[in-house]
């Protein structure tokens, strides 16, 4: 009796305690779903103590935080995921607020505090994995493999907690540059010869780290990662390739760049439960000259054809020290596809033609490098065809391959701009 008397004292002097302290309030809760990790992000006005914990029978994984308040509603349950059947909160006592994760599988879980990070204030960060590695691979897995075995491995920039540059008009980096890279993997699947794959396939964040984990993994012939542009000069406009510099920046537009997109990890939070990058320092340092020079060269061909497509940033190639083309030992580049803070750029890059364009210049690009590396299959002989698909239209075909209306009508002997799905189209060369 005595004691149960004394806990209750000490309960109700630490609630008062949190009284005074103003405690914590729990103002937001975000889901990012990945193929095996789901991330659960809590927005906290201030720290607080924490302790999270797994519980069986059924699986679940409990947060308590110590003397914070709940002023958010739980998630639509629509958007739990693979692994999270409900979240629930609860007071098990004074002082503690208390979120259940009731899961559908087991789950392994990390959980971490990040700092404030813009447009973040404190977070409350826990990351669920799927404990089946096995069946986790499988949803990853390559797509079969092609008589081409030259990988391009494409890694849209940011996703998921971390938006990357927001424009004028709430148009978020991570959205456009998924969209961009997208088109550019099915263009490049399209062609026979090249073969990509995406670093993230949806709006989840992966860490710099696990970007080069998986072009190291699928042992990639080339890393291509796509970025839209944010400056402080609102009228900066154009598109811009950057290699990595062995010294520093070539520019203090580069210097500034390389400090924003390599804090991308703090904002998107760093992925504590991941393994060590699989490249070896030695091993870099030797191959360090080859892979500037092939970066260098696979960059001008990306420019020149970025050059042809629309307005570009800057003549020459850009060198600064991002941490998602420094450990990688394969020939890599970062294009910024435009300016996401310029009214005219966030407007083009929001439409379906301008992403085409982009992601069609880039791939010519590839296709012009690929043409001078021995390692790189042969292009097919013959002129190239394509089959109209539902959504086509010809200023988007046209885009897409770098041609103008009237040269590709004058290609296939076309009087009007109307397609047929399934219609056969010769495509010059650009
Ligand atoms: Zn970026």
């Amino acid at each position: 009796m005595r004691r149960a008397a004394a806990v209750t004292l000490i309960a109700f002097s630490l609630c008062l305690a949190g009284t005074a302290n103003a405690g914590s309030d729990i103002l937001g809760m975000r889901l990012w779903h990945a193929p095996d990790k789901t991330r659960l992000v809590l927005d906290l006005s201030a720290v607080v103590g924490y302790r999270a914990f797994e519980l069986q029978d059924p699986d679940r994984v409990v947060i308590d935080l110590e003397d914070a308040t709940l002023r958010v509603a739980i998630p639509d349950s629509e958007k739990n995921g693979p692994l999270l059947q409900s979240i629930r909160f609860g007071q098990p006592r004074a002082g503690i607020q208390r979120v259940v994760l009731d899961l559908v599988v087991p789950v392994r879980f990390h959980s971490f505090v990040l700092p404030p990070s813009e447009p973040y204030g404190h977070r409350l960060v826990i990351d669920l994995f799927r404990r089946n590695r096995q069946a986790s691979q499988t949803t990853m897995a390559a797509p079969a493999t092609r008589e081409a075995d030259y990988l391009v491995v494409v890694d849209p920039g940011h996703g998921g907690e971390d938006p990357g540059a927001v424009g004028g008009k709430g148009t978020r980096e991570k959205k456009v540059v998924l969209s961009i890279a997208q088109r550019l993997v099915k263009l490049i699947n399209s062609d026979g010869r090249m073969r990509a794959e995406l670093t993230r396939k949806g709006d989840y964040y992966v860490s710099l780290r696990g970007r080069i984990g998986i072009a190291m993994k699928r042992k990639a012939d080339l890393f291509v990662s796509v970025h839209a542009d944010a400056a402080r000069r609102r009228n900066a406009r154009g598109a811009s390739v950057f290699v990595l510099s062995k010294k520093g920046a070539s520019s203090e537009m580069g210097k500034w760049l390389a400090q924003r997109e390599n804090a991308a990890d703090l904002t998107g939070g760093i992925d504590i439960g991941e393994q060590e990058p699989f490249v070896q320092k030695a091993m870099l340092d030797m191959g360090l000259d080859w892979k500037v020079k092939e970066s260098m060269e696979l960059a001008s061909r990306i420019l020149d054809e970025l050059k042809r497509a629309g307005s570009v940033h800057s003549e020459r190639v850009e060198r600064a020290g991002f941490v998602v083309l420094k450990s990688i030992d394969i020939p890599a580049v970062l294009v910024e596809t435009g300016f996401i803070t310029n009214r005219g750029e966030e407007k083009l890059l929001r439409t379906t033609l301008h992403q085409e364009r982009v992601a069609g210049a880039v791939y010519r690009g590839l296709q012009h490098y690929c043409n001078g590396d021995p390692r790189c299959p042969r292009p097919a002989s013959g002129q190239r065809t394509y089959v109209v698909r539902k959504g086509d239209s010809l200023s988007l075909i046209a885009a897409r391959y770098g041609l103008t209306i009237g040269r590709l009508q004058r290609a296939n002997s076309l009087n009007s701009t109307v397609l047929q799905v399934g219609q056969r189209l010769q495509i010059p060369d650009a």
